[in-house]
């Protein structure tokens, strides 16, 4: 017996015993809790984190999931392959109702770039099995399979798209925002739980809860590790820093937000030093991909200045005020450096809103909740990677429910030079159906080149030399089961931004 593997052993046998321990006196006392899956997140080189929520009841109201006050001994395992014969690890995390019984385990000393399955034991019963990834090596740059997509509204369609992305067996998928939304109950192929706009910890858990229960959403968990980010409706349409977009419902918006950033990591692969502090929650991070991608997620939401003018499409001279922010001066400081290391090939960060500009009219009226109405912070940021010489990152964006693709410009008005790229994903869900045939490019925006306005997912491919990008679509998701199709494809060369055509 190798030394690794006395090991394993070892650590398996103290595992065994200590499950015995925690099966004693509890098991069947709790009915089957893992009702909301199991998820994995943050891939490193040498491992990953993997989640699961005990939830025997899910939706009851006091958002609680049907647990009682105690502690329960949550037991996880990991193994080299899906049956859990080789190379197994175990260990036992606590699942505490402060935190809604969600265990959050970060794992290392995993081997880099390759594949792990994961499940948990608790009560005596056993989750689902999950399939996870971690990172290359950093000095290797193998190709990157990675799907990403946002606005997953509950009501307006099944999660087909979800189910779609796990069928394509990525090796990484990014959540850019609108993971929930907060609105009631309203009239779409299905209705949300709490049947009223949800505000307080109690009703952002169960919205999260039934959100979890969807069986496709289990699968794109279950599939392959996530890296996420919120937008706004995680908490409240259009929200920005502590600011509240409407005075519906009443009550204490830190209080909302604290309630809402507490629950979505309760829901989430994160790590648990992602905890949320009260109000706060860093989310925005970097995540490396060997020496082939470096991931920059960015938080637009949680430390922005109001949108100038109100909300809405507006022609707004305030807009352009050099003070303005969107991603506040630490975060806008960290991510000009970050984009200066050139730590891989490709710089790519996922973030929440349209990053290029986009003219809803010739008089200049822009969407202020998006870049646009944020200019001087995005000018900042295109310069700032110009000055440090990085030949242009890879925007990817969701929020728009539309798919989109543009060219960054380093001056929109005279479309001098292609600094960047930018994807956009179209929703899972929000919006409905829409239209094959609808046309949204214009020649107020030269720099973008496509639009499609129905659901799905961007799914990318990317190699040392280039990256292929295919716009993926659902005809309906108002009726259970379509099938996905690629809309439009591009191929960006690295070091040489902007789209061209496959
Ligand atoms: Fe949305
Ligand atoms: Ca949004």
């Amino acid at each position: 017996m190798t030394e690794l593997h006395r090991r394993t052993f070892l650590i398996g046998s103290l595992a065994t015993a200590g499950v015995t321990l925690v099966g004693a006196g509890v098991a069947n006392a709790i009915s089957y809790p893992f009702t909301l899956g199991v998820a994995s997140g943050e891939p490193a080189a040498d491992g990953f984190v993997i989640w699961t929520r005990l939830a025997p009841s899910p939706l009851n109201a006091d958002g609680l999931g049907g647990m009682s006050g105690a502690d329960v001994a949550v037991e996880w395992q990991v193994a080299d392959d899906q049956y859990f014969t080789l190379n197994l690890r175990t260990g036992t995390a606590t699942a505490q109702q402060a935190w809604a019984h969600s265990v959050h385990v970060t794992l290392t000393g995993l081997q880099p770039g390759r594949e792990y399955w994961y499940r948990f034991r608790a009560a005596g019963h056993i989750s689902q099995v999950g399939r996870a990834l971690t990172a290359p090596a950093v000095g290797t740059s193998p190709a990157l399979s990675m799907l990403f997509t946002s606005c997953s509204h509950f009501e307006a369609g099944y999660f087909t798209a979800y189910r779609r992305m796990a069928e394509e067996h990525p090796d990484l998928i990014l959540h850019l925002g609108d993971y929930i939304y907060e609105g009631g109950a309203g009239s779409g192929v299905r209705a949300h739980q709490p049947s009223a706009e949800i505000s307080s910890l109690a009703n952002y858990r169960v919205r999260h809860a039934q959100y979890k229960r969807d069986v496709d959403l289990q699968a794109a968990h279950a599939v392959a590790p996530w890296a996420v980010v919120w937008d706004d409706h995680e908490v409240e349409n259009n929200y920005a820093n502590l600011t509240r977009a409407d005075s519906s419902p009443a009550g204490d918006f830190t209080a909302r937000r604290t309630a809402a950033y507490k629950a979505y990591y309760e829901h989430m692969p994160l790590r648990s030093a992602q905890a949320p502090s009260g109000a706060n929650l860093q989310l925005y991070r970097r995540l490396r991909w060997g020496s082939l991608a470096t991931l920059h997620l960015l938080d637009t939401r949680q430390y922005r200045d109001d949108q100038a003018c109100g909300d809405g499409t507006k022609l707004c001279p305030a807009a352009d005020d050099p003070a303005r922010t969107i991603t506040g001066a630490t975060q806008e400081s960290w991510l000009v450096d970050g984009l200066g290391q050139r730590l891989g090939t490709w710089d790519l960060i996922g973030q929440q809103v349209f990053f290029a500009q986009r003219l809803a009219a010739a008089d200049g009226s822009k969407s202020m909740d998006s870049w646009d109405g944020y200019t001087a912070n995005r000018t900042r940021i295109q310069n700032g990677w110009q000055a440090r010489g990085n030949p242009g990152p890879v925007v990817l964006t969701g929020d728009v429910h539309r798919h989109w693709a543009a060219n960054i410009m380093d001056d929109y008005a005279t479309q001098h030079r292609i600094i960047g790229t930018e994807l956009v994903s179209t929703s899972i869900t929000s919006g409905g159906d829409g239209s094959a045939t609808e046309t949204g490019t214009s020649s107020l925006n030269p720099h973008v080149k496509f639009y499609k306005n129905q659901r799905g997912y961007v799914r990318t491919v990317t190699s040392s030399t280039e990256m292929r990008v295919d716009f993926r679509v659902v005809d309906k998701v108002t009726v259970r089961d379509y099938p996905i199709k690629t809309a439009q494809s591009y191929v960006i060369e690295a070091g040489n931004p902007g789209l061209q055509a496959p």
